[in-house]
């Protein structure tokens, strides 16, 4: 069962003067459950794809379907929908809000989402408790580590029971210890069943994936399958 099929999928960004093609024709298929490194050069068009996959940006040609659903197809409206209810996101620079404490930044997606007050209490503590940061829970973001701060944002990521992760660098601004220790969590949350789509320059984090997705000027160029994790079906 596919999570995400893409079919010829392009991306040309326009300036005053000059045009480029960041996607140049990506067909792309994964599998529900399945955990989907992409790699290759700066510029090559990783952020662009994983802004796509995630509906925060639309590609100017070609098709883009979620769970079978054509998104091009999708009003805006519904785009939103589908991402609040079924996609979480992870940056290299965690993007917490600074003036909310950890608590309140993972409770965030639950409050778009329209869930209860008691029912977003209970669903904060278990993701920080998974996250190992229930003991930060009245901090602010500048008070916490690098690594506590990614914790923070995979549980904000995962607080909505997501069907996606999509993780852009996300060990980018951790040492080896602490991205470590990321991966390992969200190793253990595709393990749980959530697929996850990561772009990475590291090939050490590209080892958590079943599957290594190269990318150059805009098109994927080979696909490796990594032989030491089994693919979920
Ligand atoms: P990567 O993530 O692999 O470094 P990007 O997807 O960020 O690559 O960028 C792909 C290409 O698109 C690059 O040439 C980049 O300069 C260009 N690009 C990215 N975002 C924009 C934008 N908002 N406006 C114009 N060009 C952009
Ligand atoms: P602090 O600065 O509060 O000690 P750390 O980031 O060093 O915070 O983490 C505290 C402890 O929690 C460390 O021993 C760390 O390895 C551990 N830890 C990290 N992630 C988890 C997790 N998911 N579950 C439980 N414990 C964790």
């Amino acid at each position: 069962e596919l999570i995400i099929e893409t079919e010829n999928l392009q991306k040309k960004y326009v300036t005053d003067t000059v045009e480029t093609t960041a996607l140049a024709g990506v067909n792309l298929r994964i599998a529900k459950g399945e955990f989907v490194a992409i790699m290759g050069p700066s510029g090559c068009g990783k952020s662009t794809l994983l802004n796509i996959l995630g509906l925060l940006d639309n590609p100017t040609f070609g098709s883009l379907r979620f769970s079978g659903q054509e998104i091009a197809e999708a009003s805006e409206r519904q785009r939103a929908i589908i991402r609040k209810q079924n996609l979480g996101f992870v940056f290299q620079s965690f993007n917490l809000i600074d003036e909310l404490t950890v608590e309140e930044n993972i409770g965030l997606p639950l409050a778009y989402l329209g869930v209860s007050k008691s029912e977003t209490e209970r669903r904060v503590t278990e993701a920080m408790e998974r996250m190992g940061i229930a003991h930060r829970r009245a901090h602010f973001p500048q008070q916490l580590s690098g690594g506590q701060q990614q914790r923070v944002a995979i549980a904000r990521a995962t607080v909505s029971n997501p069907s996606l992760i999509l993780a852009d660098e996300p060990t980018g601004n951790l040492d080896s210890v602490h991205g470590r220790e990321v991966m390992a969590l969200l190793s253990e949350l595709n393990e749980q069943g959530t697929t996850v789509v990561m772009v990475t320059h590291s090939p050490s984090d590209a080892e958590y994936a079943h599957r290594i997705v190269n990318l150059f000027d805009g098109q994927i160029v080979t696909e490796n399958l990594n032989t030491s994790k089994h693919v979920t079906e």
